[in-house]
C-alpha cells in the first residue's frame, strides 16, 4: 500500500542554528537513523525562529518526502514558534493537553518551583496530532499527518531541540513506529572503497557508467589526504545485495591499486595488515614527518608484530652517525635529495634488520625552501631486503604543495602507500601523479584537511 514512509526531510528550527551558533547535531544524528532504517533522506534545512520562514520550510520539506522530522522551536519562550506554525500548515487548532499540563506542573513541582504561565504553551498540542512522550523534559513532541496542495497526506513529526531529550524521545517512541511503517522489502547496501593518488576528477572519469543512475548511486567525499567512493544500492534485500557485488566489483576492477581499502581501515591498518600476511618487518627513518609515520603505525594495536621502530634523524649529523648517510652524500646532494634518502633508508634496514625501511627528508616550510627545492619538496626512499644481505632501494622526489601541517601528512601518506604497494608488487605513486592539476584543486578545496 502507498503508506509506506520511504522518504523523509529533516527541518531543524532555530536562530542559534541559521547563526552559526550551534552545529545542528539533531539532523545529523537523525539523518544516519534514519538510512540504517533504508529511508532516503531527501534534503534537511535549517530555519530561523519567524513564522514565515518555518511555514515555507515546512511546505517544502512537506511537498518533498513522506516524512519530516523537525527538531527545535518547543521552548516555554515567545521565540518558540514550531507548534503554532505547524497548526498552521496542517490547518488544526491548538488544543491543551490536561495531561502534559499536569506531567510539566509535577516537573516543576519536583524541582519546588511553581510552574510560569509561558510552560502551558509547551502542552499545547494540534488536534488529531499523538504526542510523544518526553520523560527528560518539558516539552512533549507530537506526530500528526499533514493534508498537503498536492493532496498527499504525508506525517509531520515534531521534536524538541535538546539533543539529549530529542534522542530520548527518538529511540523510545518514534524509531519503533517508523520501522513499522517502512517497506521491508526496501533495503539500502553500500560499499566504501578509501582510496589515495587519484584526483576526485580522474576518479570520476575512470567510473564513468560503472553506476547507472537506475541500479545505484555513487558518491565521493574528499577529506585529505583520502579520498572515498560509496556505491549504494537500493531495492528487495536479495537483488539489492546481488547488483552491489556487480557493481563493487567493476569499481574494484576500474580503481585498482588505488583502492587502499573497502570498508573505513585506514591506511597504516591496511600496511599492518599486508605485513602480517606476508610475515615482513618494518623500520622507519625519518627527517621532515618528525615521527609522524611511526606514530600513524603505533596507532595500530598489535602493531609490534611487524614495526620495529623508527629513529627520527633531523640534524645531518644524526643522519650520518645513526643512520650511516655518507657525509660526502650530504655535502654534495644535500639533505633533502633522493641520495640522501636512500642512505636513510639502507641504514633503517641494515640497523633495525627488518625486511623494509621507508625514509623521508624534505622542506615541510613555511622557511627553509630555495629555488632549486622549493617548500614541499620531498624525498622518499624504500629499502627492501632482497636476500641475506642484500638489499634493493628506490626513490622519489616529490613537489607536495601547501602548509607545513599538509606536507607532513601527504609525505606520511605516500610512504606508507608505497610500503603497502610494495607489500602488493605495485610501483609506487611517481611525483606526476600528485600533479598541480591536483594541486590547484586540492588547494580550492583547503577547508577538507581533516
Ligand atoms: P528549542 O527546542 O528550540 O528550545 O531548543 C533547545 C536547545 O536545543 C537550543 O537552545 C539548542 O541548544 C539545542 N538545539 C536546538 N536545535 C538543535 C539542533 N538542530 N542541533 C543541536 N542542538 C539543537
Ligand atoms: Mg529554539
Amino acid at each position: 500500500m502507498n503508506d509506506r514512509i520511504r522518504t523523509a526531510a529533516l527541518l531543524a528550527t532555530g536562530d542559534e542554528i541559521v547563526g552559526g551558533r550551534t552545529l545542528d547535531t539533531n539532523s545529523f544524528y537523525l539523518a544516519d537513523k534514519l538510512a540504517a532504517l533504508g529511508i532516503d533522506v531527501v534534503s534537511i534545512m535549517a530555519v530561523s525562529d519567524d513564522v514565515d520562514r518555518i511555514e515555507r520550510a515546512w511546505k517544502i520539506s512537506l511537498a518533498a518526502a513522506d516524512l519530516v522530522i523537525s527538531t527545535g522551536g518547543l521552548g516555554p519562550t515567545s521565540d518558540d514558534l514550531t507548534t503554532e506554525t505547524v497548526a498552521r500548515v496542517a490547518d488544526a487548532e491548538l488544543r491543551l493537553d490536561q495531561r502534559q499540563v499536569a506531567r510539566i506542573r509535577e516537573i516543576f513541582g519536583r524541582r519546588g518551583r511553581p510552574m510560569p504561565d509561558n510552560n502551558l504553551r509547551q502542552a499545547m498540542i494540534p488536534v488529531g496530532a499523538e504526542v510523544v512522550d518526553n520523560a527528560d523534559g518539558t516539552a512533549p513532541g507530537y506526530r500528526l499527518r499533514i493534508n498537503t496542495a498536492e493532496g498527499r497526506r504525508p506525517w509531520g513529526v515534531v521534536l524538541p531541540g535538546v539533543p539529549r531529550e530529542m534522542k530520548a524521545m527518538f529511540e523510545a517512541s518514534v524509531l519503533p513506529w517508523i520501522a513499522e511503517c517502512t517497506d521491508p522489502g526496501r533495503v539500502i547496501v553500500a560499499t566504501t572503497f578509501q582510496t589515495f593518488g587519484l584526483p576526485e576528477s580522474a576518479l570520476d572519469e575512470l567510473l564513468r557508467g560503472v553506476v547507472p543512475a537506475s541500479e545505484g548511486r555513487l558518491a565521493f567525499r574528499a577529506s585529505f589526504p583520502k579520498i572515498s567512493v560509496r556505491v549504494s544500492v537500493t531495492g528487495g534485500p536479495e537483488g539489492a545485495a546481488s547488483r552491489l557485488q556487480t557493481m563493487a566489483e567493476a569499481v574494484r576492477t576500474r580503481l585498482g591499486g588505488a583502492v587502499y581499502a573497502e570498508g573505513d581501515a585506514s591506511m597504516e591498518q591496511i600496511v599492518g595488515e599486508l605485513l602480517t600476511a606476508a610475515n615482513k618487518s618494518l623500520a622507519t627513518a625519518e627527517s621532515c614527518t618528525g615521527g609522524l609515520i611511526g606514530s600513524r603505525l603505533t596507532d595500530v594495536a598489535g602493531s609490534s608484530i611487524y614495526y620495529r621502530g623508527g629513529l627520527v634523524a633531523y640534524s645531518n649529523d644524526l643522519k650520518q652517525r645513526l643512520l650511516g648517510v655518507d657525509a660526502q652524500t650530504l655535502r654534495t646532494h644535500g639533505a633533502v635529495s633522493e641520495e640522501t634518502a636512500r642512505g636513510m633508508a639502507l641504514g633503517a634496514v641494515r640497523v633495525a634488520a627488518t625486511d623494509i625501511a621507508v625514509a623521508t627528508t624534505g622542506i615541510a616550510g613555511p622557511g627553509g625552501g630555495t629555488e632549486d627545492k622549493p617548500v614541499g619538496t620531498v624525498a622518499i626512499a624504500l629499502a627492501t631486503r632482497s636476500g641475506g644481505d642484500d638489499y634493493e632501494v628506490d626513490s622519489r622526489m616529490y613537489r607536495f604543495w601547501g602548509g607545513r601541517e599538509w606536507v607532513k601528512t601527504l609525505t606520511s601518506q605516500v610512504a606508507l602507500d608505497w610500503v603497502r604497494r610494495s607489500l602488493l608488487g605495485l610501483p609506487p605513486l611517481e611525483p606526476e601523479a600528485l600533479s598541480p592539476r591536483r594541486r590547484a584543486v586540492s588547494a580550492a578545496r583547503g577547508g577538507e584537511i581533516s
